[in-house]
């Protein structure tokens, strides 16, 4: 046996569970996800996606299990907690930027106040950022201002700011009109191909098929199949799959 101290998975997620109530919303996931990986997590609406999420940088407080972040185990709160949830980026399908304040301040405020750089460097990465993701243009306005999809590149530069480790997305563009999804799954793909470890949780098979390195399909709280793209869109086991699969397709 080798002595050589392994690559901890940027996330690991060993025999979650997570109650609402009753409701037994996620039920003992196991989930690995190595440095630089893309999954994309699939399944019916109520299925856990969100909630595991959520879990994933404690938004969300897990019943029993244990979640790691680059072989950290996920503190319950306090400091330390705040230290790791900075690591772990999130995008969501409201874009929740601070309707307030300029694109450049929402994206500088992160790093000036919780990674305590200074307002000029903050300035600087963050014009970088929004150059990357195509609206450095867009810096003086205001949320409101800007398309739905520059609103949501803006909150994907805002995540990226913080320096995390692993980026979680849920249903990005869901909220998106049409025309303006393209543009946000581009800024993600560009992301996963400069090696940034990320979960998506996406009705986007196109990007998927193209982006993805894995698929995770829930239902019931449950991962149900875990496969290449390939393997999932061609060959789905479950009938679960197959069900969501045709109805989706
Ligand atoms: P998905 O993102 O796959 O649609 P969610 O994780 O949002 O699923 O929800 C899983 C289940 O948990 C659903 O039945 C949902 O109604 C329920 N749920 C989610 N959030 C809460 C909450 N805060 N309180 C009670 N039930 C919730
Ligand atoms: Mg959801």
């Amino acid at each position: 046996m080798s002595t050589a101290t392994p690559t901890p998975p940027m996330i690991q997620a060993v025999a979650v569970n997570k109650h609402f109530g009753d409701l037994h919303v996620l039920k003992d996931i196991n989930l690995e996800v190595p440095r630089g990986q893309v999954v994309v997590v699939l399944g019916p609406s109520g299925s856990g996606k969100s909630t595991l999420c959520r879990a994933l940088n404690r938004l969300e407080p897990i019943d029993s299990g244990e979640i790691s972040i680059d072989g950290k185990p996920l503190p319950a709160e306090g400091r330390a907690l705040a230290a790791l949830r900075a690591d772990v980026g999130m995008v969501f399908q409201q874009f929740n930027l601070f309707a307030h304040k300029t694109i450049l301040d929402n994206v500088t405020l992160g790093p000036i106040k919780v990674r305590k750089v200074s307002a000029e460097e903050a300035r600087k990465t963050a014009m970088e950022l929004l150059d990357r993701v195509g609206i450095a243009n867009q810096a003086e306005k205001y949320p409101a201002q800007l398309s739905g999809g520059q609103q949501q590149r803006a909150a994907i530069a805002r995540a990226l700011a913080m320096r995390p480790k692993v980026m979680l997305f849920d249903e990005p563009t869901s909220a998106l009109d049409p025309e303006m999804v393209q543009e946000v799954l581009d800024t993600m793909t560009e992301l996963a191909d400069d090696g940034m470890t990320m979960l998506v949780v996406t009705h986007e098979m196109g990007f998927a098929r193209r982006a993805a390195h894995r698929v995770v399909f829930m239902a019931d709280g449950e991962i149900v199949e875990d496969a290449t793209p390939d393997e999932f869109f061609t060959a789905p086991k479950s009938d679960r799959a197959k069900d969501f699969l045709g109805k989706i397709l």
